[in-house]
């Protein structure tokens, strides 16, 4: 600490803090231009001149020493910033200062230092507008140069798409080549708006709208779990922008959080009941809600009574929140009598919850996002955060910059793969070969903490012995991935002292997908860097936003709230007690199961919250089938999605940016989830829909509010005793286990001992297998799914937004050689065949995916690419193979001539 005196006051101040931490710290604000907390300081403006021992000095660059003297008042100091800013004033045309000072710093600042206009006359920019970009306006005679775009673009989000051109007074920012921007590398995050001090760079969606509220609250779409403050007025969203110190994303946002919330308005919300009331066969249309509430209540009655609890099945929400997601799971359990629930987890990542519970004893990744910040080598498998974890992407990226070594395990040439020491290219579904390798080279290189394996670990015999057979010679053959490159990327992962592990969905979605977590893990465990202090652990890439949380609370057939385990007396007889009501014992089923039920006369009636499952289940056709053997099916959404279409009683549901709760991110933060608008007219809450439900039914769920629903949750588990939203709003994000109100949480797992019965990890032997489908002579590429930037999930919410313009639409990725052997060139339709299914998708010939591969995504109903996909499914959680499908491939055009 350091002693300064700011204008004769003493004012305590960290060492390495600056005369403009000082000055603020002391209370008083000090103006600046070029200055973003965000950013390392440049103190190129010099509009923050003050005396510190008698010296004019930038205030924002000048580090404090005990004693110093400073005076921020300093006559000449303060002369000479107000002299910059009149220079810079006057190079401005006169609109500058004409913004609303809400949108520009600049005009803070010339109020705050009263200047009104430039003191100077010469020449004024003329270099004008560039209005090509969906959100991102560009008024050139703005840009003063500070850099603190091209900085933000560069040090925070990674990209390095923006740079300032021209020389003296010339200088001003430019993206890519200079052309349109939105014909530039530009991602779209709005950090370069967001920093903007002038109005250079604006959100158009902003333009003349003024925000007479702030909300902040927690992104619904991925699951970093962004902080988002929410701007409104009277009509609606002026602004998104992320929350500066939150801290998950310290200020940053993707192209989805910043801008991607224009689907709230959508023409096409629902915002009235659906009842096909003349029974299957007849259009929906629309009713009252007390018609389909007393029709649901009737329906659900009816199959309950007559064929036992069991013939229901809900499917819950990973958009939905933490509280939903209870209340959901009870009244199954309660009210509709049925374990029979389930969740979008067991599409991506139930192999995680089950492959760490077996490895570590939590189904929640070890470690806090934030000990990325001192991991020197990063190992991402099977993981594209730039595009689908934007915010995990740029903070790897920078770690890259900033010396960390980097190892990707991936078939596709990622935008990390390029920037990678080593990139691990293996066919689809040789994961468990590649680490099995790894974990080889890391015990034959003498890599491993031999004490950390004898005391805290079990099964390294049964591992060592399996391992005989994994040479990086012989997996080179199985993997196709060089030996060399094993034993590269084991020497870096071997030699560091903060490895950290991120995956993600391209580990899980196999037909071994725990195998690959597990076998992942051992890496970790070999190395020592899990549950220790030193060590950055094993971290999960969630795919959707509340996906961690929606498991966490209960939404599961076999565990109850916290994980705890339905088989487990004690636990039934306590969750019965505090609900009320006895609890059925037997488990219930998965969502594969519940489809298989439906279609063999099983489950009767299917109960579905926010999920498409036409769209983005494996193998659409047999999702199909089972929806049209139901005798009931109640879908809930934002909007009519193929599934609600299918469904007999459709309710219309809020968005996240209409709800009260909390979401559960990757890194197991509780953060609280804040109603920044009113539902549209008609439209309720899936909490309240719930709870409407539950009433028709003749019961009282209790949780009576969102608040009400995670005490009572807290209550029962004991791994979320100390969470409520009274204190996540006065402390911010909570890690669980956070047993008590006095605990700080736990940001990493199994510091003292592993969660397992023993108290130690549990090393997997687990040999590699082939994927559940293998490409043959018939179907000889390998589809390989995944997501982009632009969009998310099913596209129900991006499609609908200006997002649409940055990509309107899929394509398929095809090897360069592979489409000149096909005869397709970018933009040519080429039919894509499985087993199941087809479509057809115009080429996209690339170097980024293999040859023998093929890759698309999901974002669009004009590519159904789960119509294509397989139900072969990982042996332990039935976590579907996205990532490997058996194809053909035909040009199209071809075909239609
Ligand atoms: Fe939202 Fe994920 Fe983007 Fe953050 S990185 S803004 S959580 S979509």
């Amino acid at each position: 600490m350091a002693r300064v005196y700011v204008a004769g006051t003493p004012v305590e101040t960290a060492d390495a803090a600056t005369v403009l931490d000082a000055i603020r710290a002391s209370g008083r604000e000090l103006p600046t231009l070029c200055h973003d907390d965000r950013l390392v300081p440049r103190g190129s403006c010099r509009i923050c001149l003050v005396a510190a021992d008698r010296r004019a000095v930038a205030a924002c660059t000048t580090p404090v020493h005990d004693g110093m003297m400073i005076d921020p008042g300093d006559p000449v100091a303060r002369a000479a910033a107000r002299g910059t800013l009149e220079l810079i004033v006057s190079e401005l045309p006169a609109r500058a200062l004409g913004i609303p000072p809400e949108r520009s710093e600049l005009v803070r600042v010339c109020a705050s230092v009263g200047v009104e206009r430039g003191a100077f006359t010469g020449a004024v920019h003329t270099r004008g507008t560039d209005d090509s970009h969906p959100y991102i306006g560009v008024d050139r005679d703005l840009c003063i140069a500070c850099g603190r775009c091209v900085a933000m673009c560069a040090d925070v989000q990674g990209t390095f798409a923006l740079e300032l051109a021209g020389r003296g007074f010339d200088t001003v920012v430019t993206a890519g080549d200079g052309g349109a921007w939105a014909q530039s590398p530009c991602v779209s995050c709005g950090g370069c708006v967001d920093s903007c001090p002038t109005g250079a760079l604006y959100d158009k969606h902003a333009v003349g709208r003024t925000a007479t509220a702030t909300t902040t609250t927690t992104c619904g779409y991925c699951g970093v779990g962004c902080a988002l403050d929410v701007h409104t007025d009277a009509a609606g969203i002026v602004a998104v922008t992320p929350t500066h110190h939150a801290p998950v994303n310290r200020g940053h946002a993707c192209v989805k959080g910043r801008f991607a919330h224009g689907f709230v308005t959508s023409g096409d919300r629902l915002t009235q009941p659906l009842l096909r009331a003349a029974g299957r066969g007849s259009p929906l249309r629309p009713a009252t809600w007390e018609e389909a509430l007393a029709y649901i209540a009737r329906e659900l009655t009816r199959v309950r009574d007559t064929h036992g609890g069991d013939a229901i099945g809900m499917i819950c929400s990973a958009r939905a929140t933490n509280e939903e997601n209870y209340l959901a799971q009870k009244i199954a359990r309660t009210v509709l009598r049925t374990n029979n629930i389930d969740n979008c987890s067991r599409l991506c990542h139930a192999p995680t919850a089950a492959g760490l519970t077996a490895s570590f004893g939590f189904a929640g990744g070890t470690n806090s996002f934030d000990d990325l910040d001192r991991a020197d080598c990063i190992l991402v498998a099977g993981a594209n955060p730039t595009e689908a974890h934007p915010v995990v992407g740029s903070r790897i990226v920078h770690r890259v910059h900033a010396g960390a070594r980097l190892v990707v395990v991936d078939p596709r040439r990622t935008e990390l793969a390029d920037l990678a020491d080593v990139h691990l290219r293996g066919v689809p579904g040789s994961n468990v070969a590649v680490f099995n390798a790894l974990a080889r080279l890391l015990l034959d290189s003498g890599q491993v903490d031999h004490d950390y394996l004898r005391d805290r670990t079990t099964g390294l015999d049964e591992l060592t012995a399996l391992l005989a057979d994994y040479s990086a010679e012989r997996v080179a053959a199985v993997a196709g991935v060089p030996a060399s490159a094993l034993a590269d990327a084991a020497r870096l992962f071997g030699s560091a002292r903060h490895p950290v592990i991120l995956y993600g969905l391209g580990i899980t979605e196999h037909a071994h997908g725990t195998d690959g977590v597990r076998t992942l893990a051992n890496l970790a465990l070999l190395r020592g860097t899990v549950g220790t202090a030193d060590g950055c652990g094993v971290l999960p890439l969630r795919g959707q936003n509340n996906v961690q949380g929606a498991s966490d609370m209960g939404a599961l057939p076999d565990v109850l709230p916290g994980y705890q385990r339905l088989a487990d007396p004690a636990v039934r007889e306590r969750f019965s007690r505090g609900w009320g009501v006895p609890i059925p014992e037997r488990p219930g089923l998965r969502i594969p199961a519940m489809f298989g039920a439906a279609l063999d006369g099983g489950l009767r009636a299917l109960y579905v919250i926010g999920e498409d499952l036409v769209s983005s289940d494996p193998d659409a056709g047999h999702v199909r089938a089972a929806l049209a053997a139901c005798e009931l099916v109640i879908s809930q959404d934002v909007f009519l999605s193929r599934t609600a279409e299918l469904a007999d009683v459709v309710l219309p549901a809020a968005s996240f940016l209409e709800k009260d709760g909390t979401f559960v991110n990757f890194d197991r933060r509780f953060q609280r989830v804040r109603p920044a608008l009113d539902p549209p007219g008609g439209v309720r809450t899936d909490f309240d829909i719930l709870r409407a439900v539950a009433a028709a039914l003749g019961a009282d769920p209790g949780c009576p509010t969102p608040a009400a629903a995670l005490d009572e949750c807290a209550r029962l588990t004991p791994a979320f005793g100390g969470i409520s939203h009274d204190r996540l709003d006065r402390v911010g994000p909570l890690h669980w286990p956070c047993p008590d109100p006095g605990h700080p949480g736990t940001p990493v797992l199994h510091l003292d001992r592993f969660a397992t019965a023993d108290g130690r990890a549990a090393l997997a032997a687990r040999p590699y297998l082939p994927p559940g489908e293998e490409p043959d002579a018939e179907y000889p590429f390998v589809l390989v799914t995944g997501r982009r930037l632009a969009h998310y999930n099913t596209g129900s919410m991006t499609r609908r937004t200006p997002n649409a313009e940055l990509l309107a639409g899929e394509t398929l990725d095809i090897a360069t050689d592979d489409a000149a052997a096909l005869g397709v060139a970018a933009g040519d339709p080429v039919e894509i065949r499985s087993r199941r299914g087809r479509m057809v998708l115009p080429a996209r010939p690339t170097d980024e995916v293999a040859p023998g591969q093929v890759f698309t995504a999901f974002h669009f109903p004009q590519a159904p690419t789960n119509e294509l996909t397989s139900r072969s499914a990982d042996e332990v959680t039935d976590c579907p193979e996205y990532k490997v499908t058996a194809v053909t491939l035909r040009s199209f055009t071809e075909e239609r001539k």
